[in-house]
């Protein structure tokens, strides 16, 4: 499990579908790639749990170091999960052999999902893969106005107990 933090919210997944998948997409390309993240938050909205990194829709646009998400099936896979009583959190997006810290246009990126009535999630997630290994992640929060990065927390100890 992977557990970040940003002041009293914290924000929970289990990584490993994700490095299999990324790991899969590296095996036959060298693009970024990514997708929505679909999950729920406690009540008190103190702690947000993605429970699904999706695949990327087939109207995304793959560049070696940009990423576009499309939109094709979207509105019906989150109808679906709404039945479920899981939302919409957030975009996740790979950078191939690179540093995962947000870019510019990242950074607005995140904005204008937060601004998105269809996403319905005024403080939308983004979730950055990357590194040497590409198992790296950095997970920004559009909350205040403002895109900030969350503070990664290790509980790899507890975890083992
Ligand atoms: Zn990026």
């Amino acid at each position: 499990m992977k557990y970040f933090k940003y002041k009293s919210i914290t924000i929970q997944f289990d990584e490993k579908n994700i490095l299999k998948y990324v790991e899969k997409h590296l095996r036959h390309k060298d693009c970024e790639t990514g997708g929505i993240i679909c999950g729920y938050y406690t009540d008190d909205l103190s702690q947000a749990t993605i429970t699904e990194f999706c695949e990327p829709p087939k109207d995304s646009i793959f560049g070696r170091s940009t990423f576009s998400r499309g939109v094709v099936g979207t509105e019906k896979y989150l109808k679906e999960k709404w039945n479920k009583g899981q939302y919409y959190l957030g975009d996740w997006h790979l950078h191939p052999y690179s540093s995962p810290i947000a870019s510019f246009q990242d950074l607005n990126q995140l904005e204008i999902n937060s601004n998105d009535k269809q996403l319905k999630c005024p403080e939308p997630l983004m979730v950055i893969v990357g590194g040497s290994s590409n198992k790296d992640f950095n997970v920004y929060i559009f909350i205040e106005s403002e895109a900030k990065l969350c503070q990664h927390l290790d509980k790899s100890i507890q975890d083992n107990h």
